[in-house]
């Protein structure tokens, strides 16, 4: 395993870092959902335009064709730049577009992978139910084979960006009688079929970018289905080693400067006493060991990355680095309350701390979103460390 970046890797950095400064969106992103998918859209297309786009995508999709550590140099870089990194082009970029490199075939990798890359669509992802979350191959969201349509009759919930999206990565059940992993379809859904209704839902800090997806007797072409009819979850299981295994690199770097702002924060605050809240001993204690667990999250991304150099989809230890990103994550934004103290219950618009208590809020998604803590732990168990189940 190589721990140090080369010569070229290093000037690749200063050649991102350049671009980046350059070229990030200085206005803010909108809150409205529309407005939103326009202007991560356009961020997109220009760094397509630029040649930034798909560090590790393959050429002829558009991609650079550069390696995993290039890709990983990129997050880095990106991270600094402060922008949210989960934003509407999440599931084609991080693993929709994965998925369909590793399993799609030749025609579906050249009518979708262009357009993720150049920011013309934004996709969504059709999984969970409200029967089958953690245990997902309950899902019965029902598809009957009808010529060359699959008829689709069911719903899904929890759908990020669900009323934005164009697309979506949908699993469905074409075979009832089948043993329940066996039974179920991987297909790309056209957003825009008629059958389907979006229903948003509104989450704890205030975003409209999750819904409840229902479908009526929606069709959609058996061209689409990726990998073959009833072989879904094969499918399935590589698009959640991208979510888990690579998705939150922006946000597993990003973190790092979390912590650090942190510390500046608490230098600045005041406690009780008049005296800087980091002279107390227990907040600097926490501060102290959040950063020395950031260093060791960042140690698990680079020896992550090593490993997947040699692999065309990242491993169950995936789930490693998802459990300890989210948990870690959640502590660190709790902490930033205890700095903020009484000013983390003002209301968030009146707030002059509002992206704190914003974190706060949203870290609860952290450990349930991909894959529920519990089930990360399950799966580390069981398929990393080969226990009984
Ligand atoms: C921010 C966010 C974004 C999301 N985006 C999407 C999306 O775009 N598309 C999509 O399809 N889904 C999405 N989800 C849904 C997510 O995948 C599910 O919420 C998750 O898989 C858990 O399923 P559930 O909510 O049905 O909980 P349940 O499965 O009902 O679990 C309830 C509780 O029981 C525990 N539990 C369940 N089974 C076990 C077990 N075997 N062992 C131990 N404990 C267990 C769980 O850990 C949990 O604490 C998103 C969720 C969040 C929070």
């Amino acid at each position: 395993m190589e721990l140090q970046f080369t010569k070229a890797e290093q000037e690749f950095r200063d050649e991102v870092r350049t671009w980046l400064s350059e070229h990030v969106p200085r206005e803010r992103r909108p809150r409205d959902l529309r407005a939103a998918r326009d202007f991560d859209l356009a961020w997109q297309r220009t760094q397509y335009d630029a040649g930034w786009a798909g560090i590790a995508w393959p050429v002829e999709y558009g991609g650079r064709g550069l390696s995993l550590t290039q890709q990983l140099i990129w997050f880095e870089e990106y991270a600094r730049t402060g922008l949210v990194s989960i934003d509407s082009r999440f599931v084609g970029l991080a693993h929709a577009g994965p998925t369909l490199i590793a399993r799609a075939t030749p025609e579906q990798q050249a009518q979708h992978l262009p357009p993720i890359l150049r920011g013309d669509v934004v996709w969504c992802q059709g999984f969970s139910e409200p029967e089958a979350g953690s245990d997902l191959a309950s899902l019965r969201t029902r598809a009957i084979v009808d010529g060359d349509d699959l008829v689709v009759t069911g719903q899904k919930v929890w759908t990020s960006f669900a009323p934005i999206a164009d697309w979506q990565e949908l699993l469905v059940r074409t075979d009832p009688d089948a043993p329940k992993h066996k039974g179920i379809t991987w297909v790309i859904c056209d957003m825009r079929s008629p059958g389907i209704e979006v229903r948003p839902l509104r989450t704890i800090p205030g975003s409209a970018e999750f819904a409840e997806v229902f479908y009526d007797e929606v069709r959609i072409p058996t061209a689409n289905v990726v990998g073959a009819v009833n072989d879904g979850w094969r499918v399935a299981m590589s698009t959640l080693s991208f979510e888990r295994g690579t998705a939150f690199t922006i946000d597993q770097v990003q973190l790092a400067m979390t912590v650090d702002r942190l510390i500046e924060l608490a230098r600045q605050r005041k406690g009780f006493d008049g005296r800087p809240l980091i002279a107390d001993e227990a907040i600097a204690g926490e501060l102290a060991l959040a950063r020395a667990e950031v260093s060791a999250l960042r140690a698990m991304t680079y020896a992550g990355v090593s490993r997947n150099l040699t692999s065309a989809e990242p491993g169950p230890e995936g789930s490693m680095f998802k459990l300890f990103w989210s948990e870690l994550a959640q502590r660190v934004d709790r902490l930033a309350m205890d700095v903020l103290g009484a000013g983390g219950l003002r209301r968030r618009d009146e707030s002059p701390d509002a992206e704190w208590i914003e974190r706060y809020l949203s870290s609860y998604a952290n450990s349930i979103g991909g894959g529920t803590s519990e089930i990360q732990r399950n799966i580390i168990a069981e398929r990393v460390l080969g226990l009984p189940r």
